[in-house]
């Protein structure tokens, strides 16, 4: 560096067209690499920072033109006539520098007039604006764009041209690696469509081109001649049609490691990346990261909000959605579609012996069975639990049936998931189709449902497709529903009372209120009727509540016109012990009628008794601490062995009907009385026997020590005012002190 070239001198020279004092500009002072060029524009001298760039002025700026340097795009006669018409020029370059590392320079070139207004000299300053370029150019696009959550696609075909845009001569490529590890275009705006469709779905490997070898390695992967590189041997047809010569792929990377996919830079010549692209791709390749991490989380929340967990299939919601699109289509179309609900037998059970784990194995493996038997275009579902769902476009209901016979022959297999264990799994499955059997989502659900039920009704373990006369029911009972709803609101119902005889001395231990309907229209509803209903519509639990205080009354009512009766029974559904406030309603109830809790007796199912559920039996147990008795109906028919009977919350057994009535005829049904009333005996349960309608079953009955018996034989049961009759005629004794 001579120190000639560190002072710039230009006696009597007009500065940036202006007449001025001689300025004597100290170049080196300066930390902007400056230049001066003389009339011609040639380059003659360069400040200390200047010649740390770009070398000594022999080197490639020395001599050079200085636009052609600079902007070899503008013609000299523009660039200079500004020049010596007195205006500054300002352009944007990107310059090779002495270090091999091409960076982004804004230059302004300022011309020196000397006394005559011609153009003397021409001082360049230049000051480096390359991270401004690659921060503002290509950092703030792709943020942009991720921060506006444009498609994934989007934001990497900006950010591509972005850089595009500040690097001459390559071409930029992005490729996301999938799930299946396979390379998908995202964005490639400068290579011909043509390559982009060729490379989609080609596997990542060890000699897979740039980017499958880069994706595969993990790391950056430069190919200088892909015509003649081994990496690039089994894809020279697409090296042709990237029209390109050389390929430098680098991987992108996710916070824990993994190659999401790969940013590349082609080339048009023979050459691999410099400093600048290194830069660059550090830059990028973290932005396509963000981008890629981001896509993949939104994702993620997408199939979350769409799919159930456990199974991996569609959602209800999903479901319902995609159906209805479906729908619409097959409108248009003419097209029939089918609905199956699929619905597992006893599931409840089988969750209960096999314990939550493996009844959630036991569900995965049977819904990868209905995927692997479900046709392309089904969308299966998981409706609730042990439920699922599949809409099948384009099927009509022999089609259905047939695919749905199939389903439940596919469930039934030997499962696998659960070893050593012997189950029998089956399911029922209802179905129907549009638009035969409705063109609307809520229809189809509700009728393939009824078909279910209907399935399950016929034994389970079958299909059963939708049909008009499951229709016509269906309203029938929706319009029984309502009735109902309108006579327990209008206080319509009644109770009648059927006397529960102690057997040994014919004395009366109490009575068991049963609810009655008198419908307007159809006259009286069976209890086996309605109570169903009532069940399924929820109505059973405010039927309760009202069944519990008319009994109650009704009891107080006999007491205070004295009527010895010793107490009353009130049969309650599982419902109701779902209700927590049940307890405070009965302690109100006996209060309110002055009644003891011994003076109630609630009648359950053994499958409520067995529950469970701790909240379940907290409420048995607080309605039992009231003094209230428990009962448990129908016993014999649920699935409590006599073993579990130890440790049973209830006070009192009712053997069910079936028995007592099975004893003239089937020597089992004796034993098994027997062995019930022994156990009975032994643990201080009191046994009923219901449904006793010949003497010979009382005497079989009494003889056993059966302690309480009901039924025909005895009374029916009657409204409030017959049973005063028959109590009043028959003189039935005084209990037993
Ligand atoms: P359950 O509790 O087992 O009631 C005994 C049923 O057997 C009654 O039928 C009764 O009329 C009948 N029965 C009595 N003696 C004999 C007999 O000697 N032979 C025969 N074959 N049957 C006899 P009902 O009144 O039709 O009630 C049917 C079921 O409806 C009841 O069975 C009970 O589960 C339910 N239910 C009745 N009232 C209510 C109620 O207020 N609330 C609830 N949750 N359920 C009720
Ligand atoms: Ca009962
Ligand atoms: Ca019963």
């Amino acid at each position: 560096m001579s120190s000639q070239m560190n002072r710039l001198f230009v006696p009597g020279a007009r500065f940036g067209g202006l007449a001025a004092a001689p300025p004597a500009i100290g170049l080196d002072t300066m930390d902007s690499p400056v230049a001066v060029a003389d009339a011609r524009g040639r380059i003659v001298q360069a400040n200390a920072s200047f010649v740390s760039l770009f070398g000594p002025l022999a080197g490639p700026a020395g001599g050079a033109a200085l636009w052609a340097w600079l902007q070899p795009a503008t013609p000299a006669g523009e660039f200079l006539g500004r020049l010596a018409a007195g205006q500054a020029v300002r352009g944007e370059c990107l310059l090779d520098t002495a270090g091999g590392y091409p960076r982004w320079f804004s230059a302004l070139t300022n011309p020196v007039l000397d006394d005559h207004g011609a153009l003397a000299s021409l001082v360049c300053v230049l000051t480096d604006i390359t991270e401004t370029k690659l921060r503002d150019g290509i950092q703030r696009t792709a943020l942009e764009a991720i921060a506006q959550d444009r498609p994934l696609a989007e934001i990497m075909d900006a950010m591509c041209r972005a850089i595009e845009r500040v690097t001459p001569g390559v071409a930029v490529s992005v490729l996301r690696v999938d799930a299946e590890g396979r390379l998908r275009p995202l964005a490639a705006p400068s290579l011909p469509p043509r390559y982009s469709a060729g490379i989609d779905g080609a596997p990542v490997g060890p000699c897979n081109g740039s980017c499958g070898t880069a994706a595969f390695r993990g790391e950056p992967v430069a190919v200088t001649d892909i015509f003649t590189d081994p990496l690039w041997a089994s894809f020279q047809d697409m090296a042709l049609l990237s029209g390109m010569a050389a390929c430098w792929s680098t991987p992108i990377k996710s916070g824990d490691g993994s190659v999401l996919g790969t940013f590349a830079f082609y080339y048009s010549t023979h050459r691999g990346p410099d400093a600048y692209h290194c830069r660059l791709t550090e830059i990028c390749t973290h932005l396509c990261a963000l981008a890629l991490e981001r896509d993949a989380a939104r994702e993620r929340i997408r199939w979350q909000a769409n799919h159930d967990a456990l199974t991996g299939l569609l959602n209800l919601h999903a479901v319902r959605r995609l159906t209805e699109d479906a729908i619409a289509q097959t409108d248009r179309g003419g097209v029939p579609l089918a609905a199956l609900f699929i619905d597992l037998d006893d599931f409840k059970q089988i969750n209960d012996v096999l314990g939550h784990r493996q009844a959630d194995l036991l569900l995965e493996e049977i819904a990868g069975r209905l995927r692997a038997q479900a046709p392309a275009a089904a969308l299966l579902g998981r409706r609730s639990g042990d439920e699922f769902v599949m809409i099948l476009p384009g099927l009509d209901a022999p089609a259905a049936l047939a695919l749905a016979e199939n389903l439940r022959a596919a469930i039934a297999r030997p499962l696998v998931s659960i070893p050593g264990r012997k189950l029998n799994v089956s399911a029922s499955i209802g179905a129907c189709v549009c638009p035969a059997h409705g063109r609307d989502w809520d229809t189809l659900m509700r009728h393939a449902d009824l078909a279910l039920r209907e399935a399950r009704h016929g034994g389970r373990n079958r299909v059963r497709l939708f049909d008009a006369e499951l229709g016509a029911r269906e309203l029938a009972r929706a319009r029984l529903e309502q009735a109902l709803k309108a006579a327990l609101l209008e206080n319509r119902l009644q109770l009648h009372y059927q006397p529960k005889i102690r057997l040994c001395d014919n004395s009366l231990a109490g009575v068991e209120a049963l609810a009655r309907w008198h419908h307007g229209e159809t006259g009286n509803v069976s209890p086996d009727q309605f109570i169903p209903l009532a069940e399924q519509c929820g109505l059973v639990v405010d039927l309760g509540y009202w069944a519990l205080d008319e009994a109650c009354g009704q009891l107080a009512r006999w007491r205070a016109g004295g009527l010895r009766v010793p107490s009353v029974a009130v049969n309650l559904s599982p419902l109701n012990f779902h209700h927590h406030e049940l307890p405070d309603v009965i302690a109100g109830i006996l209060r309110r009628h002055r009644l003891a809790g011994s003076d109630l007796t609630v009648e359950i199912t053994e499958g409520l008794v067995m529950e469970s559920k701790p909240e379940i039996q907290a409420t048995l147990a607080a309605v039992r601490g009231l003094g209230v008795r428990l009962s448990m109906d129908d016993f014999g028919t649920g699935y409590s062995s006599l073993g579990h009977l130890l440790n049973l919350p209830v006070d009192e057994l009712k053997l069910d009907k079936s028995f007592v009535q099975g004893l003239d005829s089937h020597h089992a049904a004796a034993t098994l009385v027997d062995a019930a009333i022994r156990i009975g005996q032994s643990i201080g349960l009191t046994l009923v026997a219901e449904g006793i309608e010949e003497e010979s079953q009382r005497a079989f009955l009494c003889a056993h020590g059966c302690e309480i018996g009901q039924g025909y034989l005895f009374a029916m049961p009657m409204p409030p005012a017959a049973f005063e009759t028959w109590l009043a005629e028959r003189g039935v004794a005084e209990p037993a002190a």
